[in-house]
Formats: C-alpha cells, sequence, structure tokens
C-alpha cells in the first residue's frame, strides 16, 4: 500500500478506540516515536539520527498539521471534513501562507542521481544545517506534493461513526477507511432502520 507522509501527518489526530480523540503528537515522547516510526519515508530528504525532538519542534509540527487538516477539509468539500477539528479549522488562506512559509526555510537545489545500475532519482542538497528545521519543510513540500497530486481527488473523510480520519480512496466504490469502520457504518445504519420501522416511522437510510 502507498504511504504518504502528508497523510500520516494529519493522521496522528486519531480515534483512540474508545470514543475520544488522541493525539500522537501531544508530547514531545509522541512525537519523537511518531518521528522514528516514519524514518523509512524520511529517508534520503533528511539526516534524522542527529534529530532532537523538543517543545519548539513539536508545536511546529502540530502547526504544520493543523495547515494540512485546513486543506484536507478544503480537497474533501463539499463533503463534510473529520469531525474531530471541523468547527476550528484555520481559512485555507492562513493554511496555504502557513505551508508556504515553512517551506521557505530550507533553500533545497535538485541533485540528479542515476546509478550505473537502476533508476535516476531526485535527491534534495539542502543548504540548511538544522535538522528540525529540515524536517518541518521536508513534511510541508510533502504535504504540496499530496495536494498538487492526483491523489487529492481520492482523499476522503471516513464518515464511520466516531471515525476521525482522512484516507485516500483505493478502489472506485470504497466509502470508508477501513473494513471496521464500513462494519460499523452498517451496523448504525441498520440501527436506525429498525428503529425507524419499531417507532412505525419511515426508514431512513
Ligand atoms: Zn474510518
Amino acid at each position: 500500500m502507498e504511504r504518504w507522509l502528508a497523510l500520516e501527518l494529519a493522521s496522528t489526530i486519531r480515534h483512540d478506540g474508545d470514543g475520544g480523540v488522541a493525539d500522537d503528537l501531544s508530547t514531545v515522547r509522541g512525537t519523537t516515536r511518531w518521528i522514528g516510526e516514519r524514518r523509512d519515508l524520511l529517508a534520503g530528504q533528511l539526516p534524522i539520527d542527529g534529530l532532537v525532538v523538543d517543545e519548539g519542534l513539536r508545536l511546529e509540527l502540530v502547526g504544520l498539521r493543523q495547515a494540512v487538516r485546513a486543506l484536507f477539509a478544503r480537497a474533501v468539500s463539499p463533503a463534510p471534513p473529520s469531525p474531530a477539528d471541523a468547527g476550528r479549522l484555520m481559512t485555507a488562506e492562513q493554511a496555504i501562507a502557513r505551508l508556504n512559509r515553512v517551506t521557505a526555510r530550507e533553500p533545497v537545489a535538485p541533485q540528479l542521481e542515476w546509478p550505473v545500475e537502476g533508476a535516476p532519482a531526485t535527491r534534495l542538497l539542502s543548504a540548511e544545517d538544522d535538522p528540525r528545521v529540515r524536517l518541518v519543510a521536508a513534511l510541508a513540500r510533502a504535504a504540496i506534493d499530496f495536494l498538487t497530486g492526483p491523489q487529492r481527488g481520492r482523499l476522503r473523510s471516513c464518515t464511520a461513526p466516531r471515525c476521525v480520519r482522512y484516507f485516500v480512496k483505493s478502489h472506485g466504490r470504497q466509502e470508508w477507511c477501513k473494513p471496521s469502520c464500513g462494519n460499523r457504518a452498517r451496523a448504525a445504519r441498520h440501527y436506525r432502520r429498525q428503529r425507524g420501522a419499531a417507532q412505525g416511522g419511515p426508514a431512513h437510510s
């Protein structure tokens, strides 16, 4: 399955399995773990071995996530956004300005790499020394790539009860982020129909 850094950043706000919302970036320790688990996705973009996560970096990632989620809400519109932050989204203009401000902090030069055996690839040569700046900028670039790529049209907000996830549809009729959400949504629909029938009213779907 294809993975997108921008989607994974947005998904750090998630259903906690108990009717509430959990935030993987709520502490420095959680943020360190989240970055460590994305070592493979970040490899080649920046050296994360020397990266020390502090409260400042955590807050920058949270700020970038706000921008990404606001733009995800715009991307799925007119369908409703994730209910996790639907009532407190920044405007699209603010979100775009924030993304662009973050990427501008790391000037990069694309470099062509083409090994004798293998495919040509782009490597970004950075003039920035601070790995924290590079990390946030890399995530912002990933968000720009995501929003300007074909996957934007397949981005959805899961409408299953209690789910707060954005996901990229992998096939045409996919309505929910994962099978368990589909089961929950169908059960809820069934329950509403039953209740409608029991009350003698019209069944709602
Ligand atoms: Zn879901």
